[in-house]
């Protein structure tokens, strides 16, 4: 029988510990402060924008968010954006992406100060991880991978784990978390040869392609654990992963489902970057 990892526990494990380390910094006068910066209303930006408030308010944390409509001009975002940065009261700044065309989204990564940079964009950030430097921030996304298989006791090191998905925001910065604690990485994307061989390699398989149901039973070994990141529609309309979950589960020693997986355990990392960066100061 498959055990189901569940982000809502591995949310919940967190959970305490960040509320403890808020009250704390509360007593000593910071009042942690994530500010959210959306532009325009998508719908994907909007729930993750919810769960995002939601989160810091189960755990203390203020949260701002600064609405700003889709013909923003750059010059207005930049100002907006450095006006945040330079707020002494503010700790994590998230920026919803991807942003409208019309925005340069490289240059705002490289302006944000890299220390309020809780969801890992900024160049500095990023040579931090994949120089294996603990200080720096990962994108949330690729930690809460990182904090499901500590939750449910799975040994990295050694172990054989395949990736797919090379994305900045996902693939390759897991594959560097993943490489500190001593695994043995694979990392596939549309141009792999034999996609099903390296994923059937795999002790343990993260999916992270956004390809609805890609992952089929056949791709996966007998007792493998498969994280599954993806977030996709299926024909039916119905939220789905990169896994044909229900083909793959009976396999599997672990399986993340979609929803319900590393979704839930994103906005915990969220708040966990902002405890951190608010105890720094
Ligand atoms: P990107 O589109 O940026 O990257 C997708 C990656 O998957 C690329 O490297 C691409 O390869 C690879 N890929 C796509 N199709 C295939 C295929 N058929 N075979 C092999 N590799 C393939 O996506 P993201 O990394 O931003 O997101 C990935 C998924 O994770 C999405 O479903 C997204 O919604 C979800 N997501 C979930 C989050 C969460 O909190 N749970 C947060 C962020 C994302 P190539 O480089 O060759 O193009």
């Amino acid at each position: 029988m498959s055990i189901i990892m569940r982000g809502t526990d591995v949310a919940k494990s967190m959970k305490e510990e960040l509320c403890k380390e808020v009250e704390d910094l509360k007593k000593s006068g910071i009042i942690p402060c994530l500010s959210i910066i959306r532009v325009g209303a998508r719908p994907d930006d909007l729930s993750y924008e919810r769960g995002a408030v939601k989160r810091m308010e189960l755990t203390g944390i203020e949260c701002r968010v600064t609405k700003l409509s889709q013909d923003v001009s750059q010059e207005e975002f930049e100002q907006t954006f450095l006006r945040l940065n330079e707020d002494p009261s503010v700790h994590g700044i998230l920026l919803l992406r991807p942003l409208p065309k019309t925005l340069d989204e490289e240059s705002l990564q490289a302006m944000i100060d890299p220390k309020k940079d809780v969801d890992g964009m900024s160049p500095v950030n990023m040579a931090k991880i994949f120089s294996g430097d603990e200080t720096g921030f990962a994108p949330c996304t690729a930690q809460a991978v990182m904090e499901m298989l500590r939750y449910y006791g799975i040994g990295l090191k050694g172990k054989k784990v395949t990736i797919v998905g090379r994305s900045m925001v996902v693939g390759r910065p897991l594959a560097m978390r993943l490489l500190r604690e001593h695994a043995t990485i694979t990392v596939c994307h549309t141009q792999t040869e034999n996609l099903a061989m390296e994923c059937r390699n795999a002790q343990i398989l993260v999916a992270a392609a956004g390809k609805p149901k890609m992952i089929t039973a056949d791709m996966v070994s007998d007792g493998a654990v498969v994280i599954d990141v993806g977030i996709n529609m299926d024909d039916a309309g119905s939220l789905c992963g990169d896994v044909d979950y229900e083909a793959v589960k009976h396999k599997v020693s672990y399986i993340s489902p979609v929803p319900g997986g590393v979704g839930s355990v994103t906005s915990s990392v969220l708040a966990k970057h902002v405890v951190k960066s608010a105890q720094k100061i």
